[in-house]
């Protein structure tokens, strides 16, 4: 058993992450500058968040040995990814490590139709969704719900992955083979005018801190650009925030989530889905806000209070993919654009390597 934790967490103190990507390093940097040592549970024996954690612990993460050692570090663990297995954070609490987020986010955000069926329960409105087990089931959901329709698995889809679009209910049971054969849910169309998303954080007592929206642009399936603070009536930043404050309350939830969001023409806003975790489109705040997702979410976990998310600068953030971050030295030459590299050793297309901050101070 790991020993109660004290909240709030003393400066000296050690953190757990699950997950060695660029998520966890900048986790693991942020902790470090409030005086924390963090301690990685990851897979591969070479990643970014390995080579800022004091520790690191090569291992799956349903390892009951590396588990062990672990809970042996630390009292508290948090995760920079979603598909943590469920069984890994039920195993760490039952040996009193404290998870946070905790597992009713995992599991609302692991499975799309728990998570639609989640936020239309809390006022957080989606489009029209239907779930299929079978082929047969598939057809069916596409009629129901109309083509063109957006099949997704229900689980571990990222970055477009794991979801085909539907033109007739007669290619329903190709797409769902296409799929896999696993369970999917199928999607309305959404005919949005754009993609936002909104980074908030709620603290162990609560309290909780909402940043200004960012305009997100995709390519083929992954975020390009961010930008922000999004322009958005006031009606439209009220009814995020809105849905903001119903779902980190409806999850009981401690830490940063990254809630994406499909503006549609008449201003309403439809979620797409939640991250519980920091999240690419909140690395605006790095250099745009007062206090930034990681140093947020670390505060949550920690039990220190919330800090301002006050933007103080317009900021376009780019997503340096595959071989963009090797025009490095162009970036660090520019006045106006902060860099941030994952110390990734091997590129290739698509891989996200880095990102850079071009600010505009307000
Ligand atoms: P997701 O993996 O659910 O985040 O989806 C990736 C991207 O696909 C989103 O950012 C949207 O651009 C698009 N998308 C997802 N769901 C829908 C939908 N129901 N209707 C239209 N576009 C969608």
């Amino acid at each position: 058993m790991s020993a109660p934790l004290l909240l709030p967490l003393a400066p000296g103190s050690t953190i757990g992450i699950l997950g060695g990507g660029q998520l966890g390093r900048m986790l693991a940097l942020a902790a470090a500058r409030l005086g924390f040592d963090v301690v990685v549970l990851e897979r591969k024996a070479d990643s970014p968040a390995g080579r800022t954690a004091v520790q690191l612990i090569v291992a799956e993460y349903d390892d009951e040995a590396a588990l062990a050692e672990l809970a042996g570090l630390t009292g508290l663990v948090t995760y920079e990814f979603e598909n943590v297995p469920a069984a890994s954070v039920a195993w760490l609490a039952a040996r009193g490590v404290e998870v946070a987020p905790g597992s009713r986010a995992l599991a609302v955000a692991q499975d799309r139709f728990e998570e639609k069926t989640f936020l239309n329960a809390h006022g957080a409105p989606t489009v029209a969704f239907a779930v299929a087990n079978t082929p047969e089931e598939a057809m069916d959901a596409v009629a129901r719900i109309g083509a063109p329709a957006l099949m997704k698995t229900r689980r571990e889809g990222y970055d477009g992955k794991g979801q085909r679009w539907v033109e007739h209910a007669h290619a329903a049971a190709g797409a769902f083979e296409a799929l896999g054969g696993v369970p999917v849910i199928v999607e309305a169309a959404a005919s949005f005018v754009r993609e936002l998303s909104l980074i908030a954080a709620r603290g162990r007592d609560g309290s909780t801190a909402i940043y200004p929206l960012g305009e997100n642009h995709h390519e083929q399936g992954i975020l390009r650009r961010t930008l922000a603070p999004a322009q958005a009536a006031p009606a439209v930043a009220g009814q995020a925030e809105r849905i903001a404050t119903r779902v980190l309350a409806g999850l009981d939830y401690v830490g940063v989530i990254g809630i994406e969001l499909f503006e549609m023409a008449d201003g309403r806003l439809l979620v797409n889905e939640i991250a519980p975790r920091v999240h690419n489109s909140g690395h605006w705040t790095q250099d745009g806000c007062e206090v930034d997702q990681f140093e947020q979410h670390i505060r949550a976990v920690a039990g220190w209070p919330l800090g301002p998310t006050r933007a103080i600068a317009q900021v376009e953030m780019l997503n340096l993919l595959g071989d963009e971050a090797d025009a490095w030295a162009k970036y660090a030459a520019e006045p106006e654009t902060r860099l941030h590299l994952y110390g990734k050793r091997g590129s290739r297309p698509g891989r996200k390597m880095g990102h850079i901050n071009r600010v505009k101070p307000l």
